[in-house]
């Protein structure tokens, strides 16, 4: 266990969060971040599946940093092996030996990536894909679906990633305050998992479609899978078009199976992004797929670039997860196990004490979401939106917390577990829920 620094316990989370938004616009640098603020809560470190606040309370988290740390916070065989890398130098701006390894190593994982290229981002890594995509097919309209998040670049933040709330997440209206209107004129948005209107988009305007843009299970309206038979119709359509099928895998790759969703659902995108998991906490992104595609961007045509892509301190962390990935072959199964253990039990606590609710799972991600009504079997974002009762899943995430189990105050963010996530751990969870539950 880690010693408790002695400057620790002389300010409160409340007072110390008072004084960065003096310097911190909002208090934290993301919206996101900014959120869960009511109930201040301001870090000093995390191991395993806990963080410790600067007074020094441990928290089990279950959302885990929007879930890069698969094998838990702080895993000394990441950690170990990118420090070392450090004393070396992190940033040059030229190619590094590593550069190869992890480049090999993400293309034996991922089924349809023979080239990548880093990033530093998620968005990043979605933008320049997109672009990519609208070069190589010369054509500007991207499809994208309602509740999926790709980041908050300018042509594909939609109002809904970036609320609290279920009014606003409903609508989907386009975009944030300052966003450039016309950056969404070449941006369409379908309803998730209806396949008439995306049949009808396609017949109206196949011809002009650069890319649809999906994560292959959403993880960012609560978690919504896909029907069955509706991303074969995508891949399908899309082929018959010529548009190109781009799978946001920053939640599933690593997460769900070494080789992502696409591995798990048998699907075959023409670009894939990667982040997350794949960096095991430090700041990485990829986006690849095969060299033909990737060819302008081989031939410097394309144009992508970063200071930071690629930089040492994050390639060698992809080689060190992506090696311990590796070496642990049943990770996903145990992952899987823990998942399925949480979910039932959660869904007994739930129902013991009279709340409707919403679990949705694949492999080690979840949503649990409170509802106002009986749970809809309809998968639609509509329909799972509709139903949550944000204000209950505040109250609940607020005792929780104030009782030491942590998870993401907006019910749209799923919960990530990690390695760490044991099976005494997960009783301790479902027993804060229980008992936080009997106070709402
Ligand atoms: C987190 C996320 C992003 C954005 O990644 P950033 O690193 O925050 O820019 C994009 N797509 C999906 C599916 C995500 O969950």
């Amino acid at each position: 266990m880690i010693q408790a620094p002695v400057y620790l316990s002389r300010v409160t989370s409340e007072q110390l969060l008072e004084a960065t938004r003096e310097v911190i616009a909002g208090g934290g640098s993301s919206n996101m971040r900014n959120l869960g603020i009511q109930t201040p809560l301001v870090l000093d470190r995390s191991a395993g599946c806990r963080i410790w606040d600067v007074e020094d309370n441990a928290l089990i988290d279950v959302n885990m940093g929007y879930g890069p740390h698969l094998f838990g916070y702080a895993d000394p065989d990441v950690l170990g092996v990118v420090a070392e890398r450090l004393r070396l130098g992190a940033v040059t701006g030229i190619p590094h030996r590593l550069d190869h390894e992890a480049g090999e190593l993400i293309a034996a994982a991922v089924p349809t990536i023979e080239q990548v290229r880093f990033a530093n981002s998620g968005t990043e890594a979605i933008t320049s894909a997109l672009r990519l995509a609208r070069f190589v097919t010369g054509r500007t309209v991207v499809v994208t679906f309602e509740g999926h998040y790709h980041g908050w670049s300018e042509t594909v933040l939609r109002k809904a990633a970036i609320t609290n709330d279920g009014a606003s997440a409903l609508g989907a209206v386009p975009g944030a305050p300052g966003m450039i209107p016309e950056a969404l004129v070449h941006t369409l948005q379908l309803p998730w998992n209806d396949p008439g209107a995306l049949d009808d988009l396609f017949a109206a305007r196949g011809d002009q479609i650069a890319a649809v843009i999906l994560e292959p299970v959403c993880g960012n309206a609560g978690l919504v899978h896909p029907l069955p038979g509706f991303l074969e119709r995508i891949a399908d359509l899309a082929a018959r078009h010529g548009a190109l099928l781009v799978f946001d895998e920053v939640i599933t790759g690593f997460r769900v199976a070494l080789g992502g969703a696409q591995e798990l659902l048998s699907i075959r995108p023409d670009l894939t992004i990667v982040s997350k998991v794949l960096g095991g906490g430090f700041p990485v992104a990829a986006f690849g797929g095969s060299k033909e595609i990737m060819a302008p961007l081989a031939r410097n045509e394309a144009f992508h670039a970063g200071v930071f892509a690629g930089n040492h301190a994050a390639v060698t962390a992809v080689v060190a997860m992506i090696g311990k990935l590796r070496g642990n072959p049943s990770v996903y199964d145990t992952l899987d196990l823990a998942g399925g253990y949480l979910e039932q039990r959660l869904t007994e606590v739930f129902a013991a004490a009279g709340h409707n609710v919403r679990i949705a799972r694949c492999g080690s991600v979840m949503s649990v979401a409170l509802l106002t009504g009986a749970p809809d079997s309809d998968p639609a974002y509509d329909a799972c939106v509709a139903l949550i009762d944000f204000a209950a899943h505040r109250r609940l995430q607020l005792l929780c917390q104030e009782a030491g189990l942590y998870f993401h105050p907006n019910p749209l963010e799923p919960w990530f577990l990690s390695t760490a996530h044991t099976p005494d751990v997960l009783d301790t969870v479902v027993g804060t829920v229980r008992e936080s539950l009997a106070r709402l």
